[in-house]
């Protein structure tokens, strides 16, 4: 006998735990999507279960986050750390696990919101087999990644083919910025519904620190030029440029400038080679004393990076959405960042930070000394920007919206499951 309570939710991430430490390959922005709509939904009544896969025979099974909020990690392949682009040959365990799961506990999710191409495959599947409404955000869209990147990984068919059949068939697509809203337009399937609902942010965690009250808790110099970048090592996200940029900074020679390169790496594994190129690159250019690799930053810590920095730089090659860039104007740190995807939305040029085109260090020196260069102008645009996340970006608001849309398309399945009404009724 299934429990049909109507505000149960599923949310699916097969390849990024929203229990997992962020900032390490392949753990970012998508976790940190993941758990905050899970908690925000939680704390407005929903019964949210986000499900992912077992990368680690340690971990446990159901981790409780709140009252009306656990993760739940499925046996989907063995329980190591397996690279998103070797999972899709799991993807049908995942499926019975999930099944399983449901049976089991006696549960049922009217709605599934799944999370990179990976999870839509598994919606779809789902889907196949009991009736259920599939709300999807990509995080990443295969058609704009594989134009920015040197190396096409064999999975690059079946993705795009998941990602177009997702969006054709989906109850929703969630488009993260205006920018992704066009691509999949232009770039996926000019068929399917779509509909725009941003990341968000923690107005609370992030902002309100002292800029010279962070800098003694982190050891940084009262007048140091601090510039910082936080995220992943992984090429697509330009920190090659971010260094070069540095190396021509008309700051440098003054002896004031700092650059913070902060997020974790693994040696042996991609983030790991990538930190061990960047780390060369800086020795190369000669920028060894007044570079700082802290490693993984995690979120006790990093407000304070972010409130101690004269500008936070964002050098990705493509960004669908970007969530350092608003954690950074929510901190009242104006931003650097290349001209491309979701940081076109989120960056207002001139009045929150700048743009610059993405690879070009000069541009990228230019915009980063216009700010060191001016700081009640920093300043200025520091505000604007918090104002800017407060009124746009913060997950309460996003969660409602979610919530909105769930409870619509709820109402739209009842109607159209007029024989299985205790499933739909919103
Ligand atoms: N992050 C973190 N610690 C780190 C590096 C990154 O907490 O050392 C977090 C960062 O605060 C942000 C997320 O990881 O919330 C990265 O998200 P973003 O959308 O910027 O990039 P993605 O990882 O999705 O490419």
């Amino acid at each position: 006998m299934f429990q049909t309570i109507q505000n149960r939710i599923a949310l699916i991430s097969v390849d990024g735990d929203p229990s997992a430490k962020t900032g390490q390959e392949e753990a970012g922005g998508q976790n940190v999507y993941v758990h905050q709509v899970g908690m925000a939904l939680a704390e407005q009544g929903w019964q949210v279960d986000m499900f992912t896969r077992r990368s680690s025979p340690r971990q446990a099974t159901i981790v409780p986050h709140h009252p009306n909020c656990r993760t739940i990690r499925l046996n989907a392949g063995p329980a190591e750390f397996i690279g998103r682009d070797h999972l899709f040959d799991y993807l049908p365990e995942f499926v019975a696990e999930f099944q399983k799961f449901q049976q089991q506990q006696g549960l049922y999710y009217p709605i599934v919101h799944t999370n990179y191409w990976l999870s839509a495959w598994v919606g779809m599947e789902l889907k196949k087999r009991q009736p259920l409404i599939q709300v999807h955000t990509y995080h990443s869209l295969g058609a704009v990644k594989y134009r920015s990147v040197g190396h096409i990984p064999v999975i690059a068919i079946q993705r795009l083919a998941v990602e177009k059949a997702c969006l054709e068939t989906a109850d929703r697509v969630v488009a993260t910025s205006p920018q992704e809203q066009k691509h999949l337009r232009i770039l996926v399937s000019h068929r399917g519904r779509t509909e725009m609902i941003p990341c968000g942010t923690d107005l609370q965690k992030f902002g309100g620190l002292p800029r010279l009250e962070a800098r003694e808790k982190l050891g940084i110099a009262p007048d140091a030029k601090m510039v910082f970048y936080v995220g992943r090592f992984d090429r697509r996200k330009g920190i090659e440029t971010l260094v070069k940029a540095i190396s021509q900074s008309k700051f440098r020679g003054e002896g004031k400038l700092k650059l913070v390169i902060g997020g974790g790496s693994r040696p042996g594994y991609i983030d790991g080679m990538e930190c061990d190129r960047i780390t060369n690159i800086v020795a190369e250019l000669g920028l060894e004393d007044i570079t700082i690799f802290p490693g993984s930053l995690d979120h006790s810590i990093l407000p304070y990076y972010y409130a101690a920095a004269d500008v936070c730089v964002v050098p990705s090659h493509y960004e669908p959405f970007g969530l350092v860039a608003i954690e950074a104007m929510a901190s009242q740190t104006p931003v650097v960042a290349s001209d491309v995807g979701g940081l076109q939305f989120t960056v207002v040029p001139e009045v929150t930070g700048l743009l610059a085109p993405p690879k070009n260090d000069l541009a990228f020196a230019d915009a980063i000394d216009r700010i060191l260069a001016n700081p009640s102008w920093r300043d200025e645009l520091g505000v604007a920007g918090r104002e800017r996340v407060e009124i746009a970006f913060s997950w309460n608001s996003v969660a409602s919206r979610l919530s909105q849309l769930y409870l619509r398309l709820m109402m739209q399945a009842a109607e159209q499951y007029q024989n299985q009404p205790q499933i739909f009724a919103a």
